[in-house]
């Protein structure tokens, strides 16, 4: 089978390997799309992310979809030919936040595509049963694989807890910032703005459900305009930018919420600690997601979240460099590349 590797940074080289056998709780699947996140580009452009590196050839892709082709022993749930969306974390179920049911803090969590876990940019991966979420085959393999960003931005709105007459600021409208969006308005908040420089996410914002959308450069004053000099009550930053993450203490009102959601290259979120102290800001960093894919699916399902409006692009594996290249760009009105592993 193919086995796409990244090398080092921009090097990724195709592999010929050997076909994996499912362990008895497990499934083979066979990989259809694969969306390219940012956390992907990390690894791909710098070859880590903080202190993460990549140190041996690894294969990247977390937002994935495929068909189950085969089934271990002890698997009952899952028969070839369902159709999948992967959950691409495999918490140990063993330790102290597992048991409390906070599986994405899970300390040393194997994830795919992050160093030393292979991840989806290949024909087929084992992984088990429970790891697998069914979807109905109303959802295209696209639609599947951004079941992952949104369940990020489900997490996230959960962790805000808005209030329907809350204002929530979403900083950067990319495949997190638009699932956040989606997930808050889906939450019943009637007034969002979105903070995004590049015209085509703003747009895309406003289809989805913003109120209002402004650039980093004017976000600050327009936020204070929109609220009458109070503040947003609940900043979200979903680009991994310093200037962003410096913005969210700015923009908050006194005693308002930031909730970080962003990547950072440099592993340091910059604040102005005195906005953030002199307003008692409660700050929460948000990891990933947790419990939150099944209701995205579902929503999707119900048409109440899109998932096909943030699958912008699609590449085959081959191409994998291009879809890499377009994403970091920002350009031609990608929201997520996506790698057509298999049509
Ligand atoms: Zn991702
Ligand atoms: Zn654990």
């Amino acid at each position: 089978m193919r086995v796409l590797r990244l090398h080092g940074p921009m090097d990724l080289r195709m592999h010929d390997e050997p076909i994996p056998t499912p362990a008895a709780d497990e499934v083979l699947v066979r990989i259809k799309s694969v969306g390219i996140c940012a956390s992907d580009l990390h690894y791909y452009r710098e070859g880590r992310i903080g202190s993460t590196v990549v140190t041996s050839p690894i294969v990247l892709g977390h937002e994935a979809s495929g068909v189950v082709e085969s089934v271990g022993t002890e698997v009952t749930d899952l028969k070839p030919g369902d159709h999948v969306a992967l959950e691409p974390a495999k918490p140990c179920l063993k330790c102290e936040w597992c048991l409390k049911g906070h599986y994405n803090v899970c300390p040393g969590i194997p994830f795919f595509g992050t160093p030393p876990v292979d991840g989806c940019l290949r024909d087929y991966i084992t992984w088990p049963a429970r790891l697998c979420l069914k979807v109905g085959e109303s959802l295209t393999f696209d639609e599947a694989a951004m079941l992952e960003p949104l369940a990020i931005g489900l997490y996230a709105c959960d962790l805000a807890a808005p209030n329907p007459d809350d204002v929530v600021a979403i900083l950067g409208a990319g495949g997190i910032g638009l699932s956040v969006l989606q997930a808050v308005r889906t939450a019943g908040v009637k007034r969002v703005i979105v903070s995004e420089p590049v015209e085509a996410r703003r747009l895309a914002a406003l289809k989805l459900g913003a109120t209002q959308v402004t650039t980093p450069t004017t976000a600050e004053q327009d936020i204070a305009k929109f609220t009458n000099g109070r503040g947003a009550d609940i900043v979200i930053e979903c680009t991994g930018e310093d200037d962003a993450v410096r913005q969210t203490a700015r923009i908050a009102r006194v005693l308002g919420k930031i909730l970080i959601v962003g990547i950072p290259s440099s592993d340091t979120y910059p604040f102005d600690a005195s906005d953030a102290r002199r307003k008692q800001l409660t700050a929460i960093f948000v990891r990933r997601s947790n419990k939150t894919t099944e209701r995205a699916a579902e929503l999707v399902a119900q048409g109440k979240m899109d998932a096909a409006v943030l699958a912008t692009h699609r590449f085959p594996l081959e191409k994998t460099a291009e879809a890499m290249e377009l994403a970091f760009s920002k350009s031609d009105g990608v929201i997520r590349a996506i790698v057509v592993v298999s049509e």
